[in-house]
């Protein structure tokens, strides 16, 4: 071969190569799939989403975290600042004009408080306050029996032509730790699709939504195996595949500690008759349209139990439960197969 072909060849690959290699580059910059993830509302939120435009993807992901601090400036109840905790301060004094977005979350739970007969009730924080899961406290019983009769919905006034919330208890405090995550993740999802984003996936702890899907096939969604951690079995229990739709999971595993005296499993879902963490049920999973619904509904089942909580279900269009009790007994609701064995 005449060298001069040889040489000829050599740079044509040469070209070639390079040709790949700006493709690559430029593939990788325009669109790329971007992660991130923080720690906002105490719970970790995760993010992902696919965008054309490398840059434009990341401050789509920037506003969306911006969102979750502003819902927790919000609703947090560990801040003195926050709506929810000003609203704590003044309904039992009078009624207290509150914005559209928390006049919204509290008529919302308190459909659920009422669909449920109770199960699902913001003023658990009338004594659900004086638990704390970091430092293994829980209410005296002194406490307990004094502040029972305070965890009560009904005693909640709302006025829609006032936007106004009023405590008719002295001693009712609210806390929306049962759904504002899920209002949260819907909110994200809403940011992100008035930014073009077609493909994204949104949690905040326990509480997920998807858009779209994965690029050409759904989203796997994990429910962890709620004794996964401390007995050494797998981590995740079972893969859902799910394209546009929110999951929410309420576990006894999330917030939890030991009580050294009984032995029991002193954990952050409370039954709102009796003032004490929920025995019998370890995990439920609601799937559903949006966080807002999926996310209250979560804590229902968990307090209603498998049959009440499983009937509840049945009987609303569009969603669909998984319930893992403490013996690790899966029941699912009529819309789902059992997986085979
Ligand atoms: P989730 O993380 O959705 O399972 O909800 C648990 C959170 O909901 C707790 O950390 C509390 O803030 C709140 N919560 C606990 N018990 C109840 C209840 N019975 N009704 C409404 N909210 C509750
Ligand atoms: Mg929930």
């Amino acid at each position: 071969m005449p060298l001069w072909l040889a040489a000829r060849r050599d740079s044509m690959s040469l070209a070639a190569s390079l040709v790949v290699c700006f493709l690559f580059v430029v593939t990788n910059v325009q669109a790329e799939w971007v992660y991130q993830r923080q720690a906002i509302m105490g719970t970790d939120i995760n993010l992902s989403l696919w965008h054309e435009d490398r840059e434009k993807g990341e401050q789509a992901a920037s506003a969306v975290m911006a969102e979750m601090h502003r819902i927790d400036k919000l609703l947090s109840p560990y801040k003195p600042t926050s709506e929810l905790s000003i609203l704590n301060r003044t309904a039992v004094l009078e009624p207290t004009p509150v914005s559209a977005e928390l006049y919204a979350l509290i008529d919302k739970s308190l459909f659920y408080s009422r669909v449920s007969e109770g199960a699902f009730d913001i003023s658990f924080a009338s004594l659900g306050q004086h638990y704390n899961y970091r430092e293994q406290k829980k209410p005296r019983a002194e406490q307990l029996q004094a502040l029972l009769p305070s965890i009560d919905y009904r005693q909640i006034k709302i006025d829609p032509a006032s936007r106004s919330v009023f405590f008719a208890n002295e001693y009712l405090q609210i806390d929306l730790g049962g759904i504002a995550k899920g209002y949260a993740v819907d909110q994200s999802i809403h940011i992100l699709q008035d930014l073009g984003v077609q493909h994204a996936t949104v949690s905040a702890g326990g509480d997920s939504r998807v858009l779209g899907d994965k690029r050409g096939k759904p989203w796997s969604v994990g429910i962890k195996n709620p004794r996964g951690k401390d007995e050494g079995h797998e981590a995740v229990a079972l893969v859902l595949p799910m394209i546009n739709g929110a999951i929410s999971t309420s576990g006894d595993y999330e917030r939890f500690f030991i009580d050294a005296d009984t032995g029991e499993r002193v954990h952050h879902i409370i039954n709102p008759r009796t003032g004490v963490s929920v025995g019998g049920v370890a995990s439920v999973s609601v799937l559903g349209p949006d966080g807002f619904d999926t996310d209250p509904l979560s804590t229902t089942v968990f307090v209603m139990g498998p049959i009440r909580g499983l009937a509840l279900i049945e009987a609303l269009p569009g969603f669909e439960c998984i319930i893992i009790d403490r013996r690790g007994k899966v029941s699912y609701s009529s819309g789902l197969a059992a997986p085979a064995h």
